[in-house]
């Protein structure tokens, strides 16, 4: 299980200057899905969005690679896409809109149990700060083995992690994708943001039903 809560404001209003079309994913209700912020926060910004799609499980990619054909023509015609859901959500719905910035409008935080509804090809730490928003929708916690939040570590060798050599550097894919979207220059002169690992552990507490 995992608590998603709406990032904060400054991050969100950022997000909506880009003309995104929304997609809210109400797959698990174990997620603790702010349901009614998000609806609030949404009608404060009708005017800025292209559409809005409520969709269940979208970690299971065979339903959203339907889901994204069926309205591939409403994203292509946005300037981007916000996703409400959990890190594996939003990394799945990126993976699947290479040309689209995909942006998370969650942070998802850690609960006991399970998460989404099948084994991923992606993977969220459950975290507490999602940093999707910087990598281009890739998980820099889960797709490097060092976690790093300011990659590359420069142990890569064509492609490949150096502490793992059949897995591809999460760095590498993530400068590639944010290359793709031409905003690579994004990560020059980035923060790199400390990790308050605290937040996790308060917000866990607030939802602990066990003595
Ligand atoms: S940065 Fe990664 S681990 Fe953290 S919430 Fe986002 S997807 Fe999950
Ligand atoms: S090679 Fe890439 S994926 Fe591996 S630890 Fe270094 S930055 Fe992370």
């Amino acid at each position: 299980m995992l608590i998603t809560k709406l990032k904060n404001k400054e991050e969100l209003s950022a997000l909506f200057e880009k003309r995104p079309f929304v997609i809210k994913c109400f797959g698990c209700k174990e997620v603790y899905f702010p349901e009614n912020e998000v609806e609030a926060l949404l009608k404060e910004n009708e005017t800025k969005i292209t559409g809005v799609v409520r969709l269940d499980y979208l970690c299971r990619e065979e339903f959203s690679k339907l889901y994204m054909e069926k309205y591939g023509l409403k994203i292509k015609d946005s300037g981007s896409v916000i996703v409400f859901s959990c890190g594996v959500g939003v990394q799945v719905i990126a993976k699947l809109c290479p040309e689209k910035g995909v942006f998370a409008g969650c942070d998802t935080y850690y609960l006991d149990g399970f998460q989404g509804l099948s084994v991923q090809n992606v993977n969220c730490e459950q975290c507490g700060e999602c940093y999707l928003n910087y990598t281009g929708g890739i998980c820099p916690i889960t797709a490097c083995s060092k976690s790093l939040l300011n990659g590359q570590c420069g142990g890569a060798k064509n492609g490949k992690c150096e502490v793992s050599p059949e897995m591809d550097c999460g760095w590498e894919l993530i400068y590639k994708r944010l290359k793709g979207l031409k905003i690579e220059e994004t990560m020059k002169g980035s923060k790199v943001l400390l990790r308050n690992y605290k937040r996790v552990i308060d917000e866990k507490k607030k939802y602990d039903y066990s003595d």
